[in-house]
């Protein structure tokens, strides 16, 4: 079966975020089945965080793998770009998780990916709005907050994504954003309404009357919201907004750590079209391969240098032979 989830965009824009459409979405996938049960969640692993980012996801692709390479993008600063409505390539074969079973990951899960290395941490704004674009995905597909894998949970592969992010954390967040979604006007009693006035310094009788609808007008006027004395999905993300997992992340800074050098060396060779994305790729391959097989960072940074002065952008070509070329090398260097 391949599913066309057309409705993407109005789900986003639904739970107040800002959504950018990659025209032709609607009819983009790859041929195959798709039949989404859960959503996962990526990290991009680049320093791009443009709607040309999301266009070269949705459009060109990567040299080893071909566009779109996942159904919703998201950016630093809380951006939804919608990519593709039906398959994308994102997930590989993937482990039994939640109640979905093991099997193509790419026809289990609408994937998303976000824009970040993966090591920078999580600004509040993309964190939060990550948590209601996936709390909305599921309320309106009917899945429970389970349903919800990091890539670092499914994949077969070892992938590590997403990074500085515990997704039973996440997950947490997720399902309380589900439990609030419904609006709260005046009328409205219960725990909901109670935890608002509570949150407002009312007396939390959990009954909404006027008082409570003008602190609610007084609340949305402070916070620059539409000034409507209902609690709607943005007012209660303004009430209570997730925990960030990460405080602001630091600008990479050279001399931390081998993984900040590492990533300092690829953040200075920016993606652009076709050509420094293969070296990217490449460094971000060997750092992966290094990590899973726990080879001494040294001996990878000085790799990745060597293949910084060899000079971005290589070819396709020439990156799969230097990645080869520098496993090859460290392995032996691992076994001498
Ligand atoms: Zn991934």
């Amino acid at each position: 079966m391949a599913r066309l989830l057309t409705d993407l965009a109005t789900i986003a824009r639904a739970a107040g975020l800002t959504v950018v459409e990659i025209p032709g979405w609607k009819t983009r996938g790859r041929p195959g089945d798709f039949n989404p049960r859960g959503v996962l969640c990526h990290h991009t692993a680049g320093a791009g965080d443009t709607r040309r980012t999301a266009e070269q996801m949705a459009l060109e692709g990567r040299p080893d793998l071909k566009a779109p390479l996942a159904q919703l993008a998201l950016s630093r600063t809380g951006v939804v770009y919608v990519m593709a409505a039906g398959r994308a390539n994102h997930a590989g074969k993937a482990k039994a998780f939640g109640g979905i079973p093991a099997g193509d990951g790419n026809e289990l899960y609408v994937g998303i990916e976000a824009m970040n290395t993966g090591f920078e941490g999580w600004t509040s704004a993309q964190y939060s709005a990550y948590v209601r674009l996936v709390a909305a995905l599921c309320t309106a597909y009917g899945w429970p907050a389970t349903r919800v894998a990091g890539h670092k949970e499914t994949s077969e592969s070892g992938k590590i994504d997403p990074g500085k992010m515990s997704m039973p954390d996440f997950r947490a967040d997720v399902a309380r954003a589900m439990s609030a979604g419904t609006d709260l006007r005046r009328g409205a009693t219960g725990d909901k309404v109670a935890r608002v006035q509570n949150a407002l310094s009312l007396t939390a009788d959990g009954s909404f009357g006027p008082a409570t609808e003008a602190a609610v007008r007084t609340f949305q006027t402070a916070k620059g919201l539409p000034v409507t004395g209902v609690v709607d999905t943005k007012t209660w993300a303004a009430l209570f907004p997730p925990a960030s997992p990460t405080p602001a992340p630091a600008p990479v800074t050279p001399n931390t750590s081998e993984e900040d050098e590492l990533m300092a060396l690829q953040i200075q060779h920016p993606t652009e079209k076709g050509k420094t994305w293969p070296f990217s790729r490449a460094v971000w391959s060997i750092w992966t391969y290094a990590f899973n097989a726990a080879v001494d960072a040294r001996a990878t940074r000085r790799i990745v240098e060597a293949l910084a002065q060899k000079g971005a952008p290589l070819t396709v070509d020439e990156t799969k032979q230097a990645v080869k070329d520098a496993v090859t090398e460290v392995e032996q260097e691992a076994q001498a």
